[in-house]
């Protein structure tokens, strides 16, 4: 998609969330100040929580914005944390890096960074909070499970909200076409699930092949997006 395509997208993205929900757009391409990120993921937060089914039931992570170095993640113990890294404040090598996945000519790594950190993941960490609520983080043979799982269950977040699937119908092909300037992790005749829980620890500490596994599973997870609803997902609070 070139950038006119994706300004166009995310300017439709922004009249539909605008109408819905206007505070919280499905567009951030203007969000710079810290505190301003930190109160739109917890509107995104709140609004997850009440569309659990069955009501909220838990208590609300906290947010924290700042590069940890993790860029995003929740923490699997209590007090459960919500950590996102504003673009501002990723090092020179982590911009450049999503520079380096963008369409030489007309993308937008800025942009595409902060729809997919603070937007589409928000959700997909959420999946990862419930799980950790209910005792149901998940074992070494279940990470890849679990990592899909919280994609789903994004998918499926943006998809039933006003405007979301025109939004992601926008986005998910910039994730294919970044997975697509990758080099491929997985060892020639390996399966690539088997390889992503057998090598969950290493792949952590590899930025580039962990971005390709997650943005494989981003890609799958739009493929099932019509198998199950974000209610049957996440199931009852
Ligand atoms: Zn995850």
């Amino acid at each position: 998609m070139d950038r006119r395509a994706f300004v166009a997208v995310a300017s439709m993205a922004s009249v539909f969330a605008l109408a819905a929900r206007p505070d919280a757009a499905l567009a951030e391409t203007d969000l710079t100040d810290p505190a301003a990120i930190k109160a739109h993921v917890e509107g995104l937060v709140r609004e997850f929580l009440e569309r659990v089914p069955g009501g909220p039931a838990f208590e609300a992570p906290s947010v924290s914005v700042g590069f940890t170095p993790g860029l995003s993640w929740m923490s699997s113990v209590k007090p459960h944390v919500m950590h996102v890294a504003p673009w501002e404040q990723c090092p020179p090598p982590v911009q450049a890096f999503f520079a380096s996945v963008q369409d030489a000519a007309s993308g937008d790594a800025s942009g595409f960074y902060r729809a997919g950190f603070y937007n589409f993941l928000i959700p997909h960490e959420m999946s990862h909070f419930v799980d950790y609520e209910r005792g149901q983080g998940p074992a070494p043979e279940q990470r890849h499970d679990s990592e899909l799982k919280a994609n789903r269950v994004a998918v499926a977040f943006w998809m039933e909200r006003p405007g979301g699937l025109e939004w992601l119908s926008g986005f998910i092909p910039l994730i294919e076409a970044a997975r697509a300037k990758l080099p491929v992790p997985v060892p020639a005749g390996e399966d690539p699930t088997a390889y992503f829980n057998a090598n969950y620890q290493a792949l952590m500490a590899n930025p580039v092949a962990y971005a390709w596994f997650q943005w494989r599973m981003v890609a799958e997870a739009w493929e099932r997006r019509d198998e199950a609803d974000f209610a049957t997902l996440v199931g009852r609070g």
